[in-house]
């Protein structure tokens, strides 16, 4: 199948009116430009006077004297930062060339010692001090703000303080050389044709071949997941799984034991037991045993569940392979293929047969489309941007009832050589309506050009979800905007939004922007979602073990992290695999979210109660999206997560639609 790139209607309007006239009405992104480089030197240039012009904005801000409009002046600084630095530091994740890459993430690291001398100086922090909050927001950014500048030493005795910014440099420096050594692993698996029976011939038919005629099959999702999931062969499956679990090699082992150890140096600065107890003090679950016992809750809710699954997956499996069920043993590498081949044999449900439904850039017209409805607002693509690469697109987002541009967000939907191989948001630009300020985001995915699968389709109204919270702030600071929001919470507006792709409702949405698609049928999606909570025992435990693995590596004495994995993972059902090291390759727990895994289930539990709220019929109510958009993405961080929870849903969240999701 070809793909498509239908004009959206709004832009099949402007380009009927293209004349010298209409060139003038063109719509325009609100915020500054993406800056373009066409050389390293050119960036490493823009990074030299970005952070010159940082310097000398400092030394302007640490003379004014603390009095009503520092607040304002302080956030305004901040965001000055963010327009000087972030595109900068974004391009390593995406630039086509590896030599702007490197410059990116050089760059990167110099803000990276700018932030954390910033968080230490005295001056703003003696400012700071003194000020007197006027009202509610004033004191919550002014709490955060104090706190920040604490957590960075800036209290600390001399020689403690220096050697907190020294462990703050080294361990920012390596996390960027953990996840250069996943990006830049260019991991490649042989196969023979014979071997990937079972594949979709779109998933290799352009691989290049080695001198033996075998086809070399890189990791990155759209190839890795269907071969997992879909190849017969028993060792094809094993061996891109292996090579996929070992992408960051030894190396990154000795880099994360090492994070582990400067971590817990860091947090014993400041007389905390361990990395875990310094970090979780200032998230919502407030405290490690705190978020401990809810992990236990969760262990207690899936265990059984997860047995029963994978006795189910062995007994498929003997089956297939025409083997007593006594010789059957279930592989880590037999999972995704056994549970495709149950919800086909149960359910009917083939994720691949989703894709000519949803070809890529429909996808994003609808998910736009879903968030117009609910939320009020307007998608216009703007064209005629240079971006990093030819193919990312740049969108304008306009209050639908005023026309007001609010915000804008940047798109790269497809896989190539060095590109970040995840599906991420990047918030480029934090909103503040005192300064007049739009935000800026890009969303970042690696998708096949044939066509997504609903998997994938719930992927991307996820990471749109993320778009959104940036996109929707309307907060009166910056340093408060949407997904500035605490670690524990920030994925909820994400998850909360995943099971509107599962309504057949919503996925009529796809006929209104793409009249000539062929509607999805909805028996598939009937189907889809009675296949969807199976084998969520065997996920969630999967999750459960990873929220904590990351804490217990980073509670009390810094331990192995390879031994601690190989112990954890192997008091597991399914043991662990010798000879695979998946800490390797985890760049959540070596990066900025360590200690902080466990906020993926946490704020699942808040998703799910806030969904409650558009239980009844009303996924598409928008009057309840309208109180979502106000009450929880436009208010940031202005107030505590619980409280704006409870201002949209009227009472305290609770757990009950998470438990009793997990027992469906
Ligand atoms: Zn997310």
């Amino acid at each position: 199948m070809t793909p498509r790139h239908p004009m959206h209607p709004v832009m099949a309007a402007a380009a009927a009116l293209l004349g010298s006239a209409a060139i003038a009405a063109a719509p325009q992104a609100p915020g500054p430009a993406f800056p373009t480089f066409k050389t390293a030197a050119d960036l490493k240039a823009a990074c030299d006077r970005g952070l010159d012009t940082a310097t000398a904005a400092l030394r302007q801000l640490e003379s004014r004297p603390a009095d009503g409009g520092w607040l304002a002046a302080y956030d305004r600084f901040n965001g000055q930062l963010e327009d000087l630095g972030y595109p900068l530091q974004f391009l390593s994740a995406v630039h086509p060339d590896k030599p702007v890459r490197d410059a990116s993430e050089a760059c990167e690291q110099r803000w990276t010692e700018f932030q954390s001398s910033l968080g230490q100086n005295e001056k703003l922090f003696k400012a700071a001090r003194e000020l007197k909050p006027r009202d509610a927001i004033d004191r919550e950014l002014l709490k955060t703000t104090l706190e920040g500048f604490e957590d960075a030493g800036v209290a600390l005795p001399p020689a403690q303080r220096e050697r907190a910014k020294a462990l703050n440099d080294r361990i920012a420096a390596l996390g960027l050389e953990f996840d250069r050594n996943v990006r830049d692993a260019a991991v490649q698996v042989a196969f023979t044709e014979a071997e990937l029976k079972g594949v979709p011939e779109a998933v290799w038919k352009n691989a290049k071949r080695d001198p033996e005629g075998r086809l070399l099959l890189g990791v990155d999702y759209p190839t890795y997941h269907p071969v997992l999931q879909l190849a017969d062969s028993t060792s094809a499956r094993e061996r891109i799984w292996r090579a996929k679990v070992n992408e960051g090699g030894e190396a990154n082992l000795k880099l994360l034991a090492e994070i582990t150890r400067l971590r817990k140096e860091y947090a014993s600065l400041f007389g905390a037991a361990s990395w875990a107890d310094f970090v979780v003090r200032r998230r919502m679950a407030e405290s490690v045993p705190k978020a401990q016992a809810f992990l236990a809750e969760v262990k207690a809710a899936v265990e059984e569940r997860e047995r029963r699954e994978l006795d189910e997956l062995r007994r498929a499996k003997a089956e297939h392979l025409g083997q007593p069920l006594d010789a059957v043993r279930m592989e880590r590498w037999d999972v995704p293929f056994y549970t495709e081949r149950a919800r086909k044999a149960r359910y009917s449900v083939d994720q691949e047969a989703f894709r000519p439904y949803f070809p890529p850039q429909e996808s994003l017209l609808f998910c736009f489309r879903l968030i117009e409805k609910l939320m009020g607002v307007r998608y216009e693509r703007v064209p005629g941007v240079t971006l990093w690469h030819p193919e990312a697109q740049t969108w304008r987002v306009l209050d639908a009832k005023t026309n007001k541009p609010l915000a804008t967000l940047w798109l790269d939907l497809y896989p190539r050589e060095g590109k970040y191989n995840h599906a991420a948001v990047w918030s480029m630009r934090s909103g503040s309506t005192a300064a007049r300020r739009t935000p800026q985001a890009a969303l970042v995915v690696n998708f096949d050009r044939q066509g997504l699968t609903l998997d994938e389709l719930e992927t991307l109204l996820h990471e749109l979800g993320h778009a959104v919270h940036n996109n929707l702030s309307a907060t009166r600071y910056g340093q408060q905007a949407g997904t500035s929001t605490k670690r524990d919470f920030v994925e909820a507006p994400s998850q909360m939004l995943e099971d509107w792709v599962y309504d057949k409702q919503v996925l009529k949405l796809f006929g209104e922007v793409c009249p000539n698609c062929k509607p999805v049928p909805d028996k598939m999606i009937e189907q889809a979602k009675a296949a969807r909570d199976y084998a969520k025992g065997i996920q969630q435990s999967r999750q459960h073990l990873f929220a904590s693995y990351d804490l217990a590596l980073y509670s009390g004495e810094p331990r192995d992290p390879m031994a601690l994995w190989a112990q954890m993972e192997g008091a597991t059902p399914l043991g662990h695999v010798k000879g695979t090291m998946f800490p390797a390759g985890f760049s959540h727990i070596a990066t900025n979210y360590s200690a902080g895994y466990y906020g993926y289930l946490w704020s699942l539990v808040v998703a799910m109660d806030m969904r409650t709220a558009f239980d009844g019929g009303k996924r598409l109510d928008p009057q309840v999206g309208r109180r979502y958009r106000d009450k929880v993405l436009g208010n940031g961080s202005q107030l505590p997560p619980a409280a704006l929870v409870k201002e949209f849903l009227g009472r305290d969240f609770n757990s009950k639609a998470f438990f009793e999701d997990l027992k469906k």
